[in-house]
């Protein structure tokens, strides 16, 4: 083995910048951080390459002296903490000293910052982790961070940077989570000089996720407030229908800063209760407050992670919090609830008694091998349209009688199927389904979501939209595709936009196929919605001459059946 030395600090400084500085979003939330300390009303972000080659954060915040700012850049150095018992009530978003230090290990930083008893303000320059330069500088109080070329002089750390969208993808997440944890902060970003988020000073929580999502989620917010166990916990949850495929829209700040942790989004996912469906998860803004000593901050260098001294005070305040608001909500709240828990009582009239006994599969037969256009003979050998009528149960799924016993439909998987295959028709005939709306309808898309909706405009056309850019985020809807007809096309767009964002990736070629499966989701008639005899005649018979009848686009079975054995040998009949 070799010697044992001490490392240089400039290589020490360089080792532990790696923590801090990930990336340039990690860059971007620093100097964030640094100026909503420093007391700014206003926070602007611009980015050049998605940040790789710069990035600018500008404030109006306190600003430094020259002294100051010459030491600030030094390692270990902050003004926001002095002593250790200090680390006890933190109540700045930095304190560690590090940040700045971190970053000029990374790249070449520029300060230009005036504080407020100063006539004239400074200029510093910091190169290779040096300053190498100091002068006056006339500028308005507050500070201006530009830092240059970062990771030229890591190529390693550079290789690991992802493609640019992704990596403005992250810069814009950084700025969104900040930007909802200070709803009284205005906050701006730019990327090669087009704004991609603009949000005003001196909004409250509503008014911010209005300017960050649109209209379609500030409507459909819920307040949180309520305390227990020593934690109070206020904020926003969004009614169940608004839950989303990926968990991008849950946020939780505690003292202004953002964090994340499963306990606490498992917390929310309780106060849900049965109102979210299966692999669907809460859209909630959640702010946390503790009393003090019950939470460190200093856990991680990036602070993302706080450890909590009683982790399940915390969860169930959450958890008690998010259910009380989901109990006041008008609609789709206690209803739901009670609608959800009615399922399994409603079911259990019907089927609980089989125990083990049921049997998921094809309604009977083989499916495929029913000739489309046949519905009188049942194509899947349902016979509920001729014989007895089909019963709704629990307003989810359809009681029918097949010729090998009983079997129970799911309403929204069926449908899905149902829809799925119309939709693949009309893709293969490259003629797809329109409905006109009488009056075209305007959507503001969530910050982040215009790019994407750019980029996958051609395939929803090709799958029955009809829509056109109205303005910044906005879209003037003039048709929806035939098979969703009837739907809230703001909400069917809404969620499709939202499943986009989980599978479309630069580079991605054919997004048709998941866009169908998102399109005949968000288009199927839902669990917990009456069916009148005849949509539930015409479903069952478009389901007869569906072509793989058994499950849903997503794989979920359609059908549940009990053969005529299995039900009398529960009878004791045989
Ligand atoms: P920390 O934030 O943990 O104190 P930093 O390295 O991020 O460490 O910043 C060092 C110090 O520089 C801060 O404590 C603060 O005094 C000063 N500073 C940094 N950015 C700003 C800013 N935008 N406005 C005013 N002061 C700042
Ligand atoms: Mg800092």
């Amino acid at each position: 083995m070799a010697q044992v030395r001490m490392l240089s600090d400039d290589l020490v400084a360089k080792i532990a910048a790696g923590e801090v500085v990930e990336r340039p979003a990690s860059v971007v939330k620093e100097l964030v951080e640094n100026s909503l300390d420093a007391g700014a009303v206003r926070v602007t972000v611009e980015v050049e390459e998605s940040g790789q080659r710069e990035i600018r954060v500008s404030d109006d915040g306190c600003g430094m002296s020259r002294d100051d700012c010459t030491r600030a850049v030094k390692r270990y150095s902050t003004s926001k903490i002095r002593f250790a018992s200090d680390l006890e009530h933190i109540a700045t978003l930095g304190f560690r000293g590090e940040a700045l230090a971190a970053i000029a290990a990374a790249a070449t930083i520029e300060i230009v910052t005036r504080c407020s008893g100063d006539d004239c303000g400074t200029r510093l320059i910091v190169q290779d982790g040096r300053v190498a330069g100091v002068e006056d500088s006339g500028t308005p109080v507050g500070t201006t961070v530009t830092v240059r070329d970062l990771f030229l002089r890591t190529p390693a750390r550079r290789k690991f940077l992802k493609s640019a969208g992704t990596e403005l993808g992250h810069v814009t997440g950084a700025v969104m989570r900040l930007a909802v944890a200070h709803p009284g902060v205005g906050f701006t970003l730019r990327s090669s000089r087009k704004e991609v988020l603009g949000a005003p000073p001196g909004q409250g929580i509503d008014e911010r996720v209005r300017s960050l999502y649109g209209g379609l989620l500030a409507d459909g917010l819920l307040e949180v407030d309520d305390s227990s166990r020593g934690v109070r916990v206020t904020g926003r949850a969004a009614k169940a229908e608004l839950a989303r495929g990926q968990p991008d829209r849950l946020f939780f700040v505690v003292g202004g800063r953002p964090v994340t942790g499963r306990m606490l989004s498992h917390g929310v996912t309780a106060g849900y209760d049965a109102l979210l469906p299966r692999g669907r998860y809460p859209v909630a803004f959640i702010f946390l407050e503790l009393e003090d000593g019950a939470m460190d901050v200093n856990v991680h260098p990036t602070k993302r992670e706080v450890r909590f001294a009683d982790d399940r005070a915390v969860h169930d305040a959450i958890a008690r919090a998010v259910r009380a608001a989901m109990g006041k909500s008008p609609a789709g709240g206690r209803e739901a609830l009670e609608h959800a828990a009615g399922v399994r009582e409603a079911l259990g009239r019907y089927i609980s008694v089989s125990g083990s006994g049921g049997r998921q599969g094809l309604l009977s037969g083989d499916a495929t091998a029913a000739p489309a256009g046949t519905p009188r003979q049942g194509g899947a050998g349902l016979r509920a349209w001729e014989g007895p009528p089909p019963v709704q149960v629990a307003q989810s799924y359809l009681l029918v009688e097949s010729d090998e016993g009983l079997v129970l439909v799911d309403q929204h998987a069926a449908h899905e199927r149902v829809l799925y295959e119309r939709l693949s028709r009309g893709l293969a005939s490259g003629r797809p389904e329109c409905q006109l709306l009488l009056v075209p309808i305007e959507m503001e898309l969530a910050v982040g979501e215009w790019e994407l909706y750019r980029e996958c405009a051609p395939e929803l056309a090709r799958v029955g939209f009809e829509m056109e850019e109205f303005g910044a985020r906005t879209l003037l809807i003039r048709g929806i595709p035939a098979a969703a007809s009837g739907r809230d096309a703001r909400e069917l767009i809404a969620g499709i936009v939202g499943d986009l964002g989980e599978t479309w990736k630069p580079g991605v070629k054919d997004i048709t196929e998941p866009l169908a499966r998102s399109l005949s989701c968000h288009a199927a008639v839902k669990a917990g919605e009456r069916m009148s005899m005849e949509e539930m005649k015409s479903l069952l018979s478009d389901l007869g001459r569906c072509e793989l009848a058994q499950a849903c686009p997503h794989g979920r079975p359609v059908t549940v059946c009990w053969t005529l054995e299995e039900i009398e040998k529960r009878f004791r009949r045989r």
